[in-house]
Formats: structure tokens, sequence, C-alpha cells
């Protein structure tokens, strides 16, 4: 039986979601052996037209990304959108806060009007293309990469976690960051970081995106025995697309 053929492609990103790949070690080699990787920019210089299944890094910033992602759909069985760039805007949507002249401007300075470096407000690869399965977090959790493509393998959907950051807290028993007066994200955020910030002693800021039905009477009620009021909590919520979330 012929192994399935992977692609693996970057848009705009800091690509730190593909050196969580590398990272995996020894447990790469595993997955390299169940697959066919016809395409990785990071790691070979083949290229290939013929894969069943693409992965997306980055966040699509401009009109040739559109043409290219959309190539890029029609050829795969499966699409999956790989990091917050990817699956949400990820970081890169602050830049939608501004005026595209602007931020060009701000950029590249006098070269700003240069044709090759036109931007568009940008969009996360869902916005463009549909999008089988998306990896969350910034950077990914390299465990559940390793999960996501051996469940496909397998022919089963992965799981990916529809729950928020505390149930992952609480399991920890950490002490929650709104004791030390932190507007942590945990409640309205999707888990399967291990509630990795708040273990570490930082507030929750929202990298693996919302969960997808936040408990938000259950946030405010939060909010008000620590006295902090919705407008905290949604200017914690910029950095990772303050602009798709709950109305809190
Ligand atoms: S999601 Fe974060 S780590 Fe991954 S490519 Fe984007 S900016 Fe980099
Ligand atoms: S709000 Fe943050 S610190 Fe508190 S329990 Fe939830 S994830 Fe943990
Ligand atoms: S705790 Fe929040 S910000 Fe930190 S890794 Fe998890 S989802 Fe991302």
């Amino acid at each position: 039986m012929s192994k399935p053929r992977v692609a693996i492609f970057d848009f705009a990103c800091c690509e730190g979601c593909q050196l969580q790949i590398v990272n995996l070690e020894e447990e790469i080699l595993d997955l390299i052996n169940l697959v066919d990787v016809v395409e990785w920019r990071e790691a070979m210089s083949e290229q290939s037209h013929d894969y069943d299944i693409a992965i997306i890094e980055g966040s699509i910033t401009r009109p040739e990304d559109e043409k290219r992602v959309l190539l890029i759909r029609s050829r795969a069985k499966i699409l999956i959108a790989l990091g917050a760039c990817a699956a949400t805007g990820g970081v890169n949507k602050l830049k939608n806060n501004f005026d595209m002249k602007e931020v060009r401007q701000c950029v590249y300075g006098k070269d700003a009007d240069l044709p090759h470096l036109d931007t568009y407000p940008t969009k996360a690869v869902d916005e463009i293309v549909e999008v089988d399965y998306k990896i969350h977090g910034c950077p990914i959790e390299n465990s559940e990469f390793a999960r996501v493509i051996r469940a496909l393998l397998l022919g089963k959907r992965p799981m990916v976690p529809d729950y928020p950051v505390c149930v992952e807290c609480k399991a920890k028993e950490n002490v929650c960051r709104w004791e030390y007066g932190e507007t942590c994200l945990g409640p309205i955020i999707r888990a399967g970081c291990g509630a990795r910030c708040p273990t570490a002693g930082f507030r929750c800021f929202g990298c693996r995106g919302y969960v997808d039905n936040p408990n938000v009477e259950a946030a405010r009620e939060v909010m008000a025995k620590y006295n902090l009021t919705e407008e905290d909590l949604k200017t914690r919520m910029v950095l990772f697309g303050s602009k798709q979330g709950p109305t809190l």
C-alpha cells in the first residue's frame, strides 16, 4: 500500500510551528516512515503538485497568497491549518487594526508603494478555503501534531479539545492568575496546551484561539468575583484575533 503523500507549505509566519515539528526529534523519524513527504521548503528542495495531505503554516496576507492557497486546496484531499497564524490569523491579525497604507509605510518606508510589497488585511486559511483540521497554538504543541497525523493515518478523526484552558489548569492545581489580579483568558480559550502559561506563572493570553462554546456567563461571574471588568478582558484579547471572539 502506498504511503500518504504529505506537503508542508508556509505563508506569513515565523516558521516556529514547523520548528516544533522538527523538534519532535526521534518521533519525527517514526512519522516520516509512515508518510511520503513530497514538499517541505524548510527541510528539502524537492517540490510536488501531487499530495494527499497539505499542511499550511501561516496567514494569508497578500492577493497572490489567496491564489496559492486555492491551488493547494484543489490538490489536497485533506488540508490542515498548522498553528495560530493559519488557524485563526494569529498575531498577524494585529495589523488589521490599522490602515493598510499606514502599515506598509511603517514597515517599508519609501518603498511602501512597490507592487511586490502589496498587502491586505490578514486572513486565516479558512477565510479563503475549507480547512479540514486545525492544530492550534503559537507555537503548536508538537505532541498534538504527532497525535493528529497518527489519527489521520489510522483513518480516525483527530480529537481537538473543545473545553477551556481552565480545565487543564485546575487539574494541575495551579493557583489561579486571577488571584494575582491578572486577566487570564483561560475560561474562554481552547485547551490542549496543558495550561502551559498559568503553570509557568503567566496568564493565558489566548494563543489557541477561542473555545467553540465559551462559557461567557461564567467568565462574567469570575470577573465580578475578582473585581475585574469586561473591558479589562477585552483589552487582553487583542494579540490573537480579538475581533473574532465572543462578545463579552
Ligand atoms: S503560530 Fe506562532 S509560532 Fe506558529 S508560525 Fe505563527 S507566529 Fe510562529
Ligand atoms: S483563569 Fe487562568 S489561571 Fe485561572 S484557572 Fe483559568 S486558566 Fe488557570
Ligand atoms: S496557556 Fe493560553 S497562551 Fe499559553 S499556551 Fe496555552 S492557550 Fe496559549
